[in-house]
This record gives C-alpha cells, structure tokens and sequence, in this order.
C-alpha cells in the first residue's frame, strides 16, 4: 500500500484524520511512525501557505505524498484573532484553560449575534511529483460565555455551535468530524488522492 504521511506531531489530529481517511487506500504515518523530526518554520501569512510549507518540508524529507493542515479559530469580534496564531495565542506551553478564558473575557458583554466565529482548517497534499492542492473546511459557530465539555482539544470547549446546542468539546468525536472543519476540509482533499 502506498504510504501517506500527515505532517503534523498532534494525536488528537492524527485520529479525527485516521478515521476520516480509512478509506482511502493509502498506509496513513504520522511523522513520529515515519521516522522523521522536522521543526518547520510557519511563517505564512495564511492558513493555506503554511499547510504548504509544512507539507513540502516533509515532502522534501521523504518523497512519498504527504499532507498537511494547518487550523485555528477565527473570532470576528477579535478582528479574527488568534487566526493563524491559535497554537501560539499567549504562548505555546500556556494550557487551554487560560487560553480560553482569556478570550471569554475579552468577549465580556459582548452578545450573542457579535460573538460569531469559526475553525478554519487548510490542507495541504504534496504529491511526490511536484503537484501541489489545497483545500479548505470552516465550521461556523459562536464563542460561549463559559467553557463545557471534555472531548476534543484546544478550543473545543468554548465553541458553541447553535444547530447542536453543544461546543464541539460535547460533541462525540464521530458526530465533530461530520461537521468540523477538518473533517470538511479532510473529505474534499480525498477527492484528489
Ligand atoms: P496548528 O496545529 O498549527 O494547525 O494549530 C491549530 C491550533 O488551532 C490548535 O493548536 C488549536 O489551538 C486550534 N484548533 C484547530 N482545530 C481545532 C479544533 O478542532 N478544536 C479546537 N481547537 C482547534
């Protein structure tokens, strides 16, 4: 079977993205299964050019097709922030518990219509050619004014989506990948494998 490697070094990504791929008919490696350690600059100014940057730099590494996503929240109220900055929103090893109380509170008294957000998800597949594609998945929700729920990751908890009456963090990981971004974005890239 022909081997696809995800660049990324995250385990929670790394199921929602077995799962979805199962499939596919590709042998799925995360970089650690692959051998490889790469610290790869993300300096993109989007989501879609650091998915390329990572999955070249891997590609470069390997020369089997690789994949790679890069993702993050986007608050409208907050001008889109933390946006590409997600992972690195008040540093890297701050937990997600101050992270997402930090943005709760800069949306103190801020209403509901005003606190409209979305996870944004940009993948990357570069194929062994040279050929590159991208595609991106969005899911539109509302920041909640306290966190709930304990599935899921980073800023699960407090992204409330209406058609649920649930964050994503109380959503069970089959039910958030039929509609998270990354799921979204993870069945459009199967379409060009
Ligand atoms: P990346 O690993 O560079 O793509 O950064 C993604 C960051 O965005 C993660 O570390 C989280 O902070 C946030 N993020 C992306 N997808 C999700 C999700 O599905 N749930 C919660 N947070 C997410």
């Amino acid at each position: 079977m022909e081997k696809l490697i995800f660049a990324t070094g995250n385990e929670n990504k790394m199921k929602e993205i077995r799962m979805i791929l199962a499939d596919a008919g590709y042998e799925i490696l995360s970089m650690k299964e692959a051998g490889i350690d790469a610290d790869i600059v993300e300096d993109g100014t989007t989501f879609e050019e650091n998915a390329i940057i990572k999955a070249k730099a891997i590609r470069e590494l390997c020369g089997c097709l690789v994949l790679a996503d890069d993702s993050g929240l986007e608050i409208d109220y907050l001008n889109k922030e933390p946006g590409i900055y997600s992972s690195r929103y008040m540093g890297e090893d701050t937990s997600y518990d101050l992270k997402n109380q930090n943005l709760i509170s800069r949306l103190e008294g801020v209403p509901d219509e005003k606190r409209t957000a979305r996870f944004v998800c940009a993948i990357a597949a570069a194929f062994p050619d040279g050929r590159i594609e991208t595609r991106r998945g969005t899911i539109e929700g509302r920041i909640a004014y306290e966190p709930a729920g304990e599935n899921g990751f980073g800023y699960d908890p407090i992204f409330y989506v209406p058609e649920f009456g649930k964050t994503t963090a109380e959503l069970s990981p089959e039910e958030k990948n039929e509609v998270s971004h990354r799921g979204r974005a993870l069945r459009m890239i199967r379409e060009v494998l």
